[in-house]
């Protein structure tokens, strides 16, 4: 008899299941925010990229709502046929704005901005340089490119730099990409350094703005505003689904890439233009982090309270370096991070565990927003206090 072609499928289940790495949703009711209901309880959520908390915010809803009423729910076609609006072209004005570039261009998300936009630049004769540590999407575009990657350590510019020195030579075209906050850990990439080896070494660089969007910078531009590298030639992508509380990523760079991009990015040309709603909930999230810079202050001011109060609670605990509102506790083993994930659910904090294979050691990762109260984050650290006094 034949074998059943699907059954290889339940065994690998069953092994994810045996090394602590099976994953499951968990169902959140209500608004977002810096308290959610999960699976009918509520919690302090610590789990949001909704870093400004906009996601909720009745300016965001308002123009959602409205955009639906005047374009109906679907764009119903791709850019370059029956899809495109004015509130696209708005977006991408008012994120070139932001971003101080000349042009940007909007993608249905962050993820297909990053697969677009890497095998629109390189190919086969091309060699891509990348951390190690980057996101999925960023990954998955370099393998997609069809060019020769090189991993270079973590943040490491020497071993970059050495990379460069042994091969760029025998490549056509360069690019070296990152996250420019790291997702899962996040510290920042070393961005004038990288400027300066792509120089260089006539490289293209590529960043991923993604958690710093709205986040970093004194007007909320991103990590190269954080290093002063504002108008450096280099290209952004990011997206509108954290920070700005809605949905879909973009590319920030000089005009004449974007206009290459509209016409070689395959994941911009061939697939349906983000639809009105999300497209008028981000523009109203811009005008927000332009127009309130409290929020920002805010949310700086808690990552501040919650690092002082770790330091002076759990001094023995493996923070991760961080530069940003993403802290991680580095923990022992996959198992441990889901009894810390557990007994925090259980105490009514929402931080879960963050364990391999998206990263290499396991974790708990905490994500701060504007508003969070003290309390709130009072809280949280209560609880991991009361965990590891009892281990
Ligand atoms: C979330 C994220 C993305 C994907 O963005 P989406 O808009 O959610 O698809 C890309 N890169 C990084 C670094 C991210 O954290």
């Amino acid at each position: 008899m034949a074998v059943d072609p699907y059954a290889w499928i339940e065994q690998s289940l069953a092994t994810i299941h045996r090394a602590d790495w099976y994953r499951s949703v968990q169902t959140i009711n209500g608004d977002p925010g810096a308290t959610v209901l999960l699976e009918g309880r509520e919690v302090i959520n610590f789990a949001s990229n909704d870093y400004l908390g906009l996601a909720g915010d009745w300016r965001l809803i308002a123009a959602a709502t409205a955009a639906i009423q005047e374009y109906g729910t679907g764009s119903t076609g791709s850019r370059l046929l029956s899809g495109h609006r004015k509130l696209h072209c708005e977006l991408e004005e008012a994120i070139a704005s932001l971003k101080q570039t000349e042009d940007a261009l909007v993608f249905s998300s962050g993820y297909l901005a990053n697969l677009g936009t890497i095998t629109a630049l390189v190919g086969k004769r091309d060699l891509i340089l990348a951390d190690q540590y980057n996101h999925s999407s960023l990954k998955n575009g370099a393998i997609l490119s069809g060019a020769t990657i090189i991993e270079f350590p973590h943040c490491d510019v020497c071993a970059l730099k050495s990379e460069l020195q042994r091969v760029r030579q025998n490549y056509r075209r360069c690019l070296i990409v990152t996250d420019s906050v790291f997702s899962m850990d996040g510290d920042l990439c070393p961005l004038p350094a990288l400027l300066e080896l792509a120089e260089e070494f006539s490289c293209m660089l590529l960043v991923d703005e993604a958690h710093a969007t709205g986040v970093l910078g004194k007007t909320g531009a991103g990590c190269v505003e954080h290093f002063g590298c504002t108008g450096r030639q280099l290209i952004q992508i990011g997206t509108m689904s954290k920070a700005l509380g809605s949905l879909g990523g973009y590319v920030a760079a000089n005009a004449t890439l974007i206009d290459f991009l509209r016409n070689r990015a395959s994941t911009w040309i061939y697939t349906t233009a983000l639809s009105p709603a999300d497209a008028a909930a981000a523009l109203a999230a811009i005008h927000v982090v332009q127009q309130e810079p409290q929020r920002h202050t805010q949310l700086w001011q808690n990552v501040a309270q919650l690092k002082e109060l770790m330091q002076k609670y759990l001094p023995n605990q493996r923070l991760l370096p961080s530069e940003s509102p993403i802290l991680c506790l580095q923990l022992p083993s996959a198992a441990d991070a889901l009894k810390v994930g557990q007994y925090l659910k259980s105490a009514g904090i929402f931080a879960p565990a963050i364990r391999p294979p998206t990263v290499p050691t396991s974790r708990i990762r905490i994500s701060v927003m504007a508003t969070h109260e003290a309390a709130h984050i009072e809280k949280l650290i209560q609880s991991l206090h009361s965990w590891f006094e009892k281990l």
